[in-house]
């Protein structure tokens, strides 16, 4: 039993990684790749070769096809009844955005498993499977709807004051105050909300360069079950998709000020991201949920029955290599 256990824990906490393939702009300067092999990433640094090993490692030229495969068991998943958390975590530029929402030529996980869901919907004989989204935006310790009706505060000056609460029922239930939650019935109305869920993120920050790496991007499909006898449906299960603010440590990029101040709460967020997976890993009796507003916000999703996806992205250039080693360490401490 102690066995089955530990194999169940092995069950939860899944780990891949993704490399960025060459952009021109690294090709012009002419970087040297790191070298991948399908589990296994070997770096080079000041002569000395470490391997990290992961679950899988996806290497340049994968695609956007080639991964989704490899999530897609996620999504069963959560038709079963797991909360279900998928992270990209990474430096800026490493590809997260890529990962989780991809181009219209090349979609991104996202949208793939929007249409997997409706599709799963559609072979579903009961009629009883439906959906609903939410998405939100946290920044320095702040939650923020992006899909409420009319958004208050557009400005990202502004984006302190709307700060959502997060109540915890007393069934463990997360209830995230005055959260926007939109049925979507189909893939057009999802898709629509995505959209614009998308479009207030990218508003808000126009004229801020590059902020918005530090922030979390969240959303949240609820997915529900009609029982047969029972009009009103009840929740099976949240499946969560978490674009991540830029790992990137702060003395490198020589922030000041503001971004001294984004570039510190990311950084805690993002350890006791890490804090709480290693203590749900080693089954540990306290599970530090408290530590930062990303955690607290996901504790229901992130726990015994749940199941954790963490994509860690990595960027190829040898002048990059110090960062991404900070990344697959962390990534060797979730695993
Ligand atoms: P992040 O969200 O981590 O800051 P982005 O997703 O914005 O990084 O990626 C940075 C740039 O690299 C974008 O122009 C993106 O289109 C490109 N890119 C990232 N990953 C890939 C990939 N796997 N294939 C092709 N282009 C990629
Ligand atoms: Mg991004």
């Amino acid at each position: 039993e102690a066995l089955n256990k530990i194999l169940d824990i092995k069950g939860s906490v899944r780990v891949f990684c993704r490399v960025r393939p060459m952009l021109l702009i690294d090709k012009k300067r002419n970087y040297e790749s790191i070298s991948a092999g399908s589990e296994k990433i070997a770096i080079k640094l000041a002569g000395t070769r470490k391997e990290f090993e992961f679950d899988k490692v996806f290497q340049q030229e994968t695609s956007q096809e080639d991964v989704f495969a490899e999530v897609e068991p996620i999504l069963k998943s959560a038709l079963d009844g797991h909360n279900v958390c998928v992270f990209a975590y990474g430096q800026t530029g490493t590809g997260k955005t890529f990962t989780m929402d991809g181009t219209d030529e090349k979609p991104g996980i996202l949208p793939r498993a929007l249409n997997e869901l409706f599709h799963q919907a559609s072979f579903d004989n009961l009629n009883s499977l439906s959906f609903s989204m939410s998405m939100l935006e946290v920044y320095m310790g702040h939650v923020r709807d992006l899909l409420a009706p009319k958004p208050l505060y557009r400005a990202y000056e502004a984006l302190t004051r709307c700060n959502l609460n997060i109540q915890t029922d007393s069934k463990g239930s997360v209830e995230i105050e005055g959260l926007t939650d939109v049925p979507i019935p189909d893939i057009a109305k999802a898709r629509w909300w995505y959209t614009k869920g998308r479009r207030v993120r990218s508003t808000a920050w126009t004229n801020v360069n590059e902020a918005s790496s530090r922030s979390h991007c969240l959303t949240r499909i609820t997915i529900y079950r009609r029982g047969d006898a029972l009009e009103a449906k009840a929740p099976v299960s949240k499946l969560w998709m978490v674009d991540l603010g830029g790992s990137e440590r702060l003395l490198k990029t020589g922030a000041t000020g503001l971004t001294l101040d984004e570039g510190r709460a990311i950084n805690l967020s993002l350890s006791a991201l890490g804090d709480v997976i290693a203590a749900l890993r080693k089954r540990k009796a306290h599970v530090p949920y408290r530590n930062s507003k990303l955690t607290q916000l996901l504790k229901d999703s992130l726990g015994d029955h749940s199941k954790v996806l963490m994509l860690v992205h990595v960027s190829p250039r040898e002048t990059d290599v110090a960062e991404t080693i900070c990344s697959l360490s962390f990534a060797k401490r979730a695993r």
